[in-house]
């Protein structure tokens, strides 16, 4: 109970510090959100979206899973989504993937981790498509990162391949879609790729309004 108990007491200092700044602060929160981003990323503890960015409650929308995958499928993230760009209109959306991810390390496992294989198999596949290219590089650590970044790549395009996006590009010109990963062992994040509006979505996976 220590441990839960930390957390409730922690709590309360936290609340009351930000009262003593401002007495209003949170009969002004609780009106509304108003936030510019979402956040995709992985539930892992060591990336906490709004310590890392230094943003406060009601700046990120957030949604998180194992290795920050972004699967067609998915009905939480896709409602998760749909209200951030539908009703929130959110100007920036970021998939964020972080080095040494315990889920990409999983996919690129033989080991059989039970239920896990089923979420982990949509890196799997990735993994599978640049088997080759990865086999070249020597280290397993760099290997692993590597596919990090490749597993964030597919991610945004799988976000551009909904319709939601597809829908909001063509009506709001918004948002844009960043793809980043953050270094465990340095504390910073860096931008992989952007891609808005202008992106050309392949044929097959365009939507008609
Ligand atoms: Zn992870």
């Amino acid at each position: 109970m220590e441990k839960i108990n930390r957390l409730i007491l922690e709590n309360k200092a936290w609340a009351q510090g930000k009262t003593e700044i401002d007495p209003q602060y949170f009969a002004n929160m609780a009106n509304d959100q108003n936030p510019d981003y979402l956040w995709i990323g992985c539930a892992d503890s060591r990336v906490p979206p709004s310590e890392i960015t230094n943003t406060d409650p009601g700046e990120m929308f957030v949604h998180r899973n194992i290795a920050n995958l972004v699967v067609h499928t998915d009905m939480n993230l896709l409602s998760v989504l749909s209200y951030a760009v539908e009703h929130l209109k959110v100007r920036h959306i970021i998939v964020c993937g972080h080095y040494n991810c315990g889920g990409v390390k999983a996919a690129m496992s033989p080991k059989s981790l039970g239920m896990l294989n089923n979420w982990v198999r949509n890196i799997k596949d990735i993994y599978s498509v640049h088997k080759k290219d990865l086999d070249l590089i020597k280290s397993p650590v760099d290997q692993v990162n590597r596919l990090v970044e490749l597993n964030v790549l597919e991610q945004i395009r799988n976000l551009a391949h909904t319709s939601i996006i597809q829908k909001a590009w063509l009506d709001l010109k918004q948002p844009y879609i960043h793809g980043m990963i953050y270094d465990l062992t340095t504390g910073i994040l860096k931008n992989l790729e952007t891609i808005g509006p202008e992106y050309k979505v392949d044929e097959a996976h365009r939507y008609e309004f």
